[in-house]
């Protein structure tokens, strides 16, 4: 089930699975908010993410 998570930067993350979807959003992290890289967990990323 494909998954998105709207960044407050506006950036939209997606994924084909929940996966797919934090593996993105840690991709994202890293290039647009370094400060942020590593203190997202698997679970919190999952938890802003919403049905696409
Ligand atoms: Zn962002």
């Amino acid at each position: 089930m494909a998954k998105q998570i709207n960044c407050e930067c506006g950036y939209t993350v997606e994924g084909a699975n929940e996966d797919e979807l934090v593996a993105n959003a840690e991709q994202h992290i890293q290039r647009d908010h370094p400060e942020m890289a590593g203190k997202m967990s698997r679970d919190e990323l999952l938890a802003m993410a919403t049905e696409a």
